[in-house]
């Protein structure tokens, strides 16, 4: 066990470094210009891979530190760059950390770097839950996953809606129901291979923010995949589906395991946001003169502006403790999701207020504040929202299944 402590070390004040410059001199020129493009931007992260920002080892090393912080402070500085970019370099973790969290110790040393490729040849990983029917509930889940003993295989069968690099991304793991009765204990994780027959893009949508990031559906038809491809593997599965038949404990789920230990992580992505605002509110209302003095220099603006820097402080500690115990403890009291629905619901505040105290610039595209307000609004819907949070904090603290 590694003591919570509050400054960060040297590795963890270089990385932090790091990330910033790339944030600042690669990122935030091209911000603008990806937004309104509502492209990937494959160049920006074909740089970060080239310096190794965008890459299974720089994952992995992040993931590795016991502290737990390195990576929520690297995400902070990526998304305080731009968050649309920002999801462009991360989205490729969430498969990774759906592998890694229920692939065995073989599948996540085959399939994790796939998700990733080199510097010279990046690839995408995808992770594929929501449904059109079915995104808080992931019980509800309708793709179909069906085995053929005599052959060893898999088919896939359903669309997924709203996946990050969906239909673009090499590797995608895709979560289906196993036997329907069952709800979300017959639920198991499979990898669909790059290039496997049968999975196609469907509609990409058009979003309010984050729009550098790629978000579509996902179809599956009649998708087929080696035994291989069932991660932790058809024993593990059968014993889960017999203790499920049984009703006893199974266990964490495939997608709820996968969310919880990605949490702190979204909240340091709204973190990063919420900085970028009130950081350029807080010059900007030095600067602006109104009725001959400072706009600062009203209570009404400093008192906003004393406001987001402490629910940023706040967010960033909730953050940083949950990383923490994520590592080095067990969440005891839904400490995951504090940290991830204060950091997202501040983001949306304080870039709000941002775009109060530029006035009517703020409410321009002249000016990223309203830019990062449409960022900010992303944290409090995906990955569980602001009210999935709140439930599971409540049924942490009170013990009770409330509904
Ligand atoms: C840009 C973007 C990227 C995404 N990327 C991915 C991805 O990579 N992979 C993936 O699998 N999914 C992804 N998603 C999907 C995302 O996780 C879901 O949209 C989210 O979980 C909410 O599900 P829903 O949209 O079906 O809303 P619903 O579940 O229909 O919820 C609608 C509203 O009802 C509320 N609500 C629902 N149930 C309850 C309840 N029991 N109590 C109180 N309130 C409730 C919700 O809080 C919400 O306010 C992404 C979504 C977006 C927009």
């Amino acid at each position: 066990m590694t003591d919570f402590w509050l400054n960060l070390n040297e590795d963890q004040l270089q990385i932090q470094k790091w990330v910033h410059d790339f944030a600042e001199g690669v990122i935030r020129p091209v911000a603008e210009e990806w937004d309104e493009r509502e492209e990937f931007p494959w160049p920006v992260v074909q740089e970060a891979a080239q310096i190794g920002l965008y890459g299974v080892d720089f994952l992995m090393n992040a993931m590795g530190d016991p502290t737990g912080l390195t990576l929520p402070v690297a995400i902070e500085e990526l998304f305080w760059g731009d968050a649309g970019i920002g999801m462009a370099i991360m989205g490729s973790a969430l498969a990774a950390a759906g592998i890694a969290g229920n692939g065995t110790p073989e599948q996540v040393m085959e399939w994790v770097p796939q998700c990733y490729g080199t510097a010279d040849n990046v690839m995408l990983g995808a992770f594929c839950v929501s449904e059109p029917d079915a995104g808080s509930d992931v019980s509800s889940l309708r793709t179909r996953a069906v085995y053929d003993e005599a052959k060893d295989e898999w088919t896939l069968n359903g669309t997924k809606a709203w996946i990050t690099n969906g239909g673009i991304a090499d590797v995608h793991v895709v979560v289906a129901s196993v036997d329907a009765e069952l709800k979300s204990k017959g639920q198991a994780s499979f990898i669909v291979p790059p290039n496997t027959p049968g999975l196609s893009m469907g509609q990409k949508y058009k979003k309010h923010g984050i729009r550098a990031s790629h978000t579509a559906e996902v179809v599956l038809d009649d998708v087929k995949v080696p035994g291989s491809c069932l991660l932790g593997g058809k024993e593990k599965l059968d014993s889960k589906l017999a203790r499920a038949r049984e009703n006893v404990s199974t266990g964490k789920q495939p997608a709820m395991a996968t969310f919880e230990a990605t949490r702190p992580a979204v909240g340091a992505q709204a973190l990063g946001v919420a900085r970028a605002a009130y950081e350029y509110a807080l010059d900007y209302a030095k600067e602006r003169h109104a009725f001959g003095k400072p706009i600062i220099m009203n209570q009404a603006i400093a008192f906003k502006l004393a406001n987001m820097a402490t629910e940023i402080d706040a967010s960033r500690l909730l953050i940083w403790r949950a990383a923490w115990l994520a590592k080095n403890g067990t969440f005891k009291n839904g400490e995951g999701s504090m940290s991830k629905w204060k950091a997202s619901e501040t983001a949306v505040r304080v870039t709000e207020e941002a775009i109060q105290i530029l006035g009517g610039y703020g409410y321009t595209r002249e000016y990223p504040v309203e830019r990062w307000h449409r960022d900010a609004k992303i944290h409090t819907i995906f990955e569980g929202t602001s009210e999935i949070q709140q439930i599971v904090i409540a049924r942490a603290i009170s013990g009770l299944r409330i509904e």
